[in-house]
């Protein structure tokens, strides 16, 4: 029993167990690579508007520092707790080691509903939160980023409140920064943009053509709408949308563009059209060329993944399938290729690392520059994770781990055990 116990932890440890069984690991290795290297559990107190105040719990975990720095993102959701930031800090290692970043996977989070606070109670919240981090984080020890229910903002106000304690601006501290306070073009789009490139790029191999091809996307935050915006670019038609507020559908496809600006108006899809409300519960298994779950994780649990109608599982969230469902999916592969997530949604910490490297070196490139560099990495990546999958006849997710959790032993063994 560890302080991390929970469902989503539990689920990191199934996956982790699957692939260390695969590279006969040894057992005393096991929890050396799998168990965090340290947490930090924070309490928040904010002032509200009201003029009372509200304690929040905050949650910062850094699994390994092998390799370099830890890299992750901050999650606002009344759903975190330290179990889910450790799982996801874990997934962000196999990941950053899959792509050949020179990071460690960190997460962290704090339990609130960002929606219920205002501009003011939430710049208080993320100046406090970060406030609390500075003796755990650094550029070179542990760089934030943002997810679920935090963004650009929150970068900047986390940021400039590191950079007041130090007494000099130190824009490498956090990525996903406005452009204007030290971020690079390409970060806010990265994410879905790699979603989307990786879809064309399986969709191609499997001869489905891309005008005419059908996708469906839940979540319509920064990764889902990037990449729902893209493959609507790229001539495929988004029959299906879902957020946590409402769900659409339209078989003639969905008016991406449009639906972005109600979504940017309104904060969410609601109220975008009563006709083609559908039900949310049912849009993950409408049938359609591509899924793209980009929301939260366990969506996709034994039940749907036996009713999935799809062809391409585009995970652009993270751990959106539950190790069950990943075992039907593992039956259904000739049926539905699956992008795992620590590829699928890696072009985030990919542009993000660029953009760590642009702060040290205060050389900033062109956007497209960002973005051929990104779509090469994941390329390099996919084909390597193809290549692993045909060679050991194992499933994509297995064979992408696999790659991220040897290199990260091979740095450990290299290393040796201190002292
Ligand atoms: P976000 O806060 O910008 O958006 C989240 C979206 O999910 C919102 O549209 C929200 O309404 C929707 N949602 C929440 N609960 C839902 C539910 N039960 N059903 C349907 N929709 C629901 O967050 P994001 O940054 O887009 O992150 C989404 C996922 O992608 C997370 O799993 C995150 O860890 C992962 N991810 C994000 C990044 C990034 O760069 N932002 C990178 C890699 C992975």
């Amino acid at each position: 029993m560890t302080v991390y116990a929970g469902p989503v932890f539990d689920m990191a440890v199934q996956q982790f167990d699957v692939i260390a069984d695969h590279l006969s690991i040894p057992t005393d290795e096991r929890e050396r690579i799998l168990m965090p290297k340290r947490s930090i559990t924070v309490s928040c107190p904010v002032h509200r508007d009201d003029g009372s105040i509200t304690v929040f719990e905050g949650y910062r975990v850094q699994h390994h520092l092998t390799l370099g720095p830890t890299k992750g993102g901050t999650r606002f959701a009344p759903s975190v707790d330290i179990g889910e930031v450790a799982a996801l800090a874990i997934w962000m290692s196999w990941k950053c080691a899959l792509v050949g970043l020179p990071y460690g996977g960190a997460k962290g989070g704090v339990r609130v509903d960002p929606r219920s606070m205002s501009m003011r109670e939430l710049e208080g919240l993320s100046r406090r939160y970060m406030q609390e981090m500075i003796p755990f984080v650094g550029p070179r020890t542990d760089v934030m980023a943002p997810d679920m229910g935090t963004n650009e903002q929150v970068m900047a106000w986390f940021m400039d409140t590191y950079s007041m304690y130090q007494g000099n601006t130190v824009t490498e501290i956090v990525t996903g920064k406005p452009v204007s306070s030290g971020g690079t073009l390409g970060r806010r789009e990265a994410t879905g943009r790699g979603v989307a490139h990786l879809v064309r790029r399986v969709l191609n191999e499997l001869g489905i053509a891309l005008g005419g091809a059908t996708a469906v996307v839940q979540g319509f935050g920064n990764v889902g709408s990037h990449a729902a915006l893209e493959l609507y670019n790229s001539g495929i038609k988004i029959i299906g949308v879902s957020d946590h507020t409402d769900a659409l559908y339209d078989r003639n496809g969905l008016d991406i563009p449009v639906l972005l600006r109600h979504a940017a108006a309104h904060g969410s899809i609601a109220g975008f059209s009563n006709q083609l409300r559908y039900d949310p519960a049912a849009i993950l298994t409408l049938p359609c060329d591509v899924l793209v779950p980009a929301a939260i994780e366990r969506v996709i649990d034994a039940h749907i993944a036996e009713n999935l109608k799809c062809r391409v599982l585009a995970e652009g969230a993270n751990g959106p399938t539950t190790p069950e469902a990943d075992r039907i999916l593992g039956k259904r592969q000739h049926e539905i290729f699956v992008i795992p997530d620590i590829l699928c949604n890696s072009g985030g910490v990919v542009v993000s690392y660029f953009e760590w490297v642009q702060d040290l070196q205060q050389l900033f490139w062109e956007e497209d520059e960002v973005t051929r560099r990104e779509y090469q990495i994941l390329d390099r990546a996919f084909a390597q994770m193809i290549s692993r999958a045909r060679k050991d006849r194992i499933p994509h997710r297995t064979a992408a781990m696999a790659i991220g959790v040897e290199k990260v032993r091979a740095g450990k063994a290299m290393r040796g055990l201190f002292p």
